[in-house]
């Protein structure tokens, strides 16, 4: 059997990759989609909001997470691959869809190749890897958030093992939130704790001013770090900030409700959000050379191309989503970048560009 050459294949189904996968297969391109969420728990961001509704997402009127993935999943397979003439050539549009964790991308002459982990991890058992070949490659493999160092169990092999309780409180209502923007309207005129350090952490607290003033900031044990100009706007809008280490969460069930703290004191919110920066899902590409911002997000043109260290797109990479260097994007942004991303890859694939004009 001839082997099979995609037209575009898509690392990640969150929002974007779901939106450029739609888009590449609109424009009767033959689209392979690897997706990770079953056969590791790196699952997408969006998956995490596990009882809180997404309610500001296009064409979704209110969603949790899960159903939200899976929603994503049925707009892919509402577009199975067929056949089809153009001209005298015959061609394939469509998507298809494959569990697989993406751990290598190399360039084979004109054709990228992909490298992918397809069975559920086991230990002790050796990975099962599968390739595949296509024109282009979109990633859209998103980030991980990174997790309180609170009843951290190193020894665990997992991360979501390690960081268990963390988890139990994660993206339910009254747990974890790590999105202001996202999950600031379930807690109007709370009390919010917000979890950080640095002026960093001071952007958050900015963005809870808009659901409301009772905030305490909370450095579990490290020194604020933060600059005398912050420190000022700090202490006139009555933030209060305490650097005593976290020991344990008190909860009911998965609701989060305070702290007991090293000293022995405990503390309660209504509200819990972290933001200790961000883990790019962008492995595979270690080797390549390509620009990112200093937390290791993709640099795209316009046109949602990959860039090389001189400026020059990377022929037939593409990037869209929360991989994407820039503001913290959120669902609809996934859309439009996704949708930019699969347009791009398909135009690269024309026989015909414009043509140059030399007078
Ligand atoms: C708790 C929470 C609540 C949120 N609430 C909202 C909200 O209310 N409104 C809003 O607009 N936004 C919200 N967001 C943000 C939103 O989820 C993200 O902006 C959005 O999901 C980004 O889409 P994406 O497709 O770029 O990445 P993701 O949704 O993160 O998807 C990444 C995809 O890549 C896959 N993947 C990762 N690595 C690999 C690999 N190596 N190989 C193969 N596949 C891989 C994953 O399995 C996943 O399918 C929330 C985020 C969180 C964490």
């Amino acid at each position: 059997m001839a082997e099979t050459i995609y037209d575009v294949a898509v690392i990640g189904a969150g929002p974007a990759g779901t939106q450029a996968a739609v888009s590449a297969s609109h424009q009767m391109k033959h689209v392979l989609v690897l997706h990770s969420g079953k056969v590791s728990f790196s699952r997408g961001r969006a998956y995490w909001s596990k009882s809180v509704e997404i309610e500001d997402a296009p064409v979704f009127p209110g969603i949790t997470g899960p159903n939200f993935a899976k929603e994503l999943m049925k707009w892919m397979e509402s577009r199975p691959v067929v056949d089809f003439m153009l001209g005298a050539e015959k061609r394939k549009t469509g998507i298809e869809m494959r569990d697989g964790l993406v751990t290598k991308l190399t360039r084979n002459g004109r054709l990228l190749e992909l490298e992918a982990s397809s069975k559920t991890l086991k230990r002790h058992a050796p990975l099962e890897m599968e390739r595949f070949k296509s024109r282009t490659v979109v990633v859209a493999s998103g980030f991980d958030d990174k997790w309180p160092d609170i009843e951290f169990q190193p020894g665990a092999e997992r991360l979501y093992k390690q960081y268990a309780t963390v988890f139990r409180y994660a993206g339910n209502r009254k747990g974890w939130h790590v999105c202001i923007r996202c999950d600031g309207h379930l807690h109007v005129n709370e009390h919010l704790a917000i979890l950080g350090v640095g002026d960093y952490i001071y952007d958050a607290a900015l963005g809870a001013q808009d659901f409301t003033d009772k905030i305490t900031i909370l450095t579990n044990g490290r020194p604020h770090r933060m600059s005398p100009a912050v420190l000022k706007q700090v202490a006139e809008r009555n933030i209060n900030i305490i650097e005593t280490k976290i020991k344990r969460h008190i909860g009911e069930k998965t609701d989060l409700l305070g702290f007991e703290m090293a000293d022995g004191t405990e503390l309660y919110f209504h509200g819990f959000l972290v933001d200790e920066g961000l883990i790019p899902n962008t492995k595979f590409l270690e080797g390549w050379d390509y620009q990112k911002d200093e937390e290791g997000l993709i640099i795209a043109n316009e046109d949602m191309q990959m860039l090389d260290r001189h400026g020059e797109p990377i022929p037939g990479l593409f990037a869209a989503g929360d991989i994407v260097s820039g503001e913290r994007n959120l669902i609809a942004t996934a859309f439009a970048l996704g949708q930019e991303a699969g347009l791009s890859a398909s135009d690269s694939l024309r026989k015909w560009q414009y043509p140059i004009d030399s007078s």
